[in-house]
């Protein structure tokens, strides 16, 4: 209240005595509950290096110059782990310190830009790190979840979808009638064995050729045996993750109409995204993909021409939450959802990230979420709960997690690798068909 109004309602009373006392006490009260918090400034930046299921995460905590004031973020790139905390501490650092931390998108275009080339892997990963800490310093600050600054919950709790286990039809089956029972209403294979996938097999990708066609006519039959044993009710989708020509995806896409699936994951590498619109004029069958995007570039047409469905950015790979919130509200307009990627080698900070995402958007479609083992909990505590399939938020403020970096010292780089990822650096290598050559992953 303005003191020119204060002085006003006292003459209106017939004088200043006790009026402008009870005046004066609601102008401070008006002035507490409306008055802007200090803002607090990037103090330091410290990376934390963890594997504590094998997977190198990378883990940015930024300290503020308010006491207890600080945040985490995630910048996993767990392939390059090493270049990604090189460039948060060698160059976003110095970049950074001293600049208030609650100005989240001037600080994000900043450091986009500050590098003139963009868009790329690793910088996209460090920049990834620092904005989603400062949404959870900002969280802190205010007292209130993220989601809460997104513009508060769209839903109560996020719908995950279980990626199923097994090598062998029987055993895919059999893994989605147990995830059936858990609670689970979305199931998604990465066929025609799922093991193919998993970073840390022997032999490695190097030694095991792909035959494209052959997974092709694999997974085909799967989906055949799933809707004759289990019937219609369970959503499916599986993740061709490339490696196929834009014919054969194309063919695929067509030939799996008839099982009305959820959604196909990564039919196309991204170089080959023209080919959507393709798919698009013989079929129905719907089309996710995204997580191997960096560029707006990449995701701005296919979402305004609805060349896909579902989009699945890689949250912390594509720059946090400060882009892909824009990405969520821009697919709202296209009738584009959002399924962001949600696989191991994120941590349990960016998968909150997701949550909290999922729970302020209302163009969420679903989450992919694949656990957090009891090793990642001794390291990350607040992580969130599950409930059947439903994922929730702990309430607390920011991401309402912490991280126990005694903990997270116990894992370093290169925990349970096998040597040759090890030999690697975390590095995954390279797929090849059977002539021996290079294919798409
Ligand atoms: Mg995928």
């Amino acid at each position: 209240m303005h003191r020119r109004n204060v002085l006003k309602m006292a003459a209106m009373a017939g004088g200043p005595g006790l009026f402008t006392e009870r005046a004066a006490r609601v102008e401070a009260q008006v002035a507490r509950a409306t008055r802007g918090m200090p803002s607090p400034k990037i103090k330091d930046i410290q990376v934390i290096a963890t594997a504590p299921d094998g997977m190198r995460l990378t883990v940015v905590k930024i300290f503020t110059d308010q006491d207890g004031l600080y945040g985490y973020g995630c910048g996993t790139f767990t392939q390059r782990a090493e270049l990604v905390n090189a460039a948060v501490e060698k160059y976003l650092k110095p970049f950074l310190l001293g600049k208030p931390a609650d100005r989240i998108d001037d600080i994000w275009q900043a450091c986009y830009n500050s590098s003139y080339w963009r868009n790329g892997p690793v910088l996209n990963n460090a920049i990834s790190g620092v904005d989603e800490a400062l949404w959870d310093i900002k969280g802190r600050q205010c007292g209130v979840p993220v989601y809460q600054l997104l513009g508060g919950k769209c839903r109560e709790a996020a719908t995950c979808l279980a990626t199923t286990g097994g090598r062998t039809n029987g055993e895919i089956i059999d893994s989605i009638r147990k995830l059936q029972s858990e609670g689970y209403r979305h199931f998604r294979f990465v066929g025609p064995d799922p093991a193919f996938f998993d970073p840390f097999r022997e032999p490695a990708w190097e030694q095991l050729p792909v035959n494209p066609a052959a997974k092709l006519r694999a997974i085909y039959v799967l989906f055949e045996e799933i809707r004759k044993q289990l019937g219609d009710e369970p959503e499916l989708m599986t993740d061709i993750h490339e490696g196929i020509t834009p014919q054969q995806a194309v063919q695929f896409a067509k030939d799996c109409e008839h099982f009305r699936l959820f959604f196909i994951e990564d039919i196309l590498s991204p170089e080959d995204l023209a080919y959507f619109r393709l798919i698009r004029q013989q079929c129905t069958t719907p089309m996710a993909m995204g997580e191997l995007f960096n560029s707006p570039h990449e995701w701005t047409p296919l979402i305004s021409e609805r060349l896909i469905d579902y989009i699945r950015l890689h949250v912390s790979q594509a720059g946090g939450i400060t882009p892909c919130r824009k990405v969520a509200i821009l697919g709202e307009f296209f009738g584009v959802k959002t399924a962001w990627h949600g696989p191991p080698d994120v941590s349990p900070v960016g998968q909150t990230a997701h949550l909290h995402l999922d729970l302020a958007s209302y163009s969420f479609g679903i989450q992919e979420y694949t656990g957090f083992s009891d090793r990642v909990k001794e390291v990350f505590s607040g992580c969130p709960r599950m409930d059947g399939c439903y994922m929730y938020a702990n309430e607390a403020p920011g991401y309402g997690m912490e991280v126990d970096e005694k903990a997270a010292a116990k894992y370093p780089y290169g925990t349970s690798e096998p040597p040759a990822r090890r030999r690697l650096n975390g590095g995954w290598g390279a797929a090849r068909s059977p002539d021996g050559s290079v294919i798409k992953m």
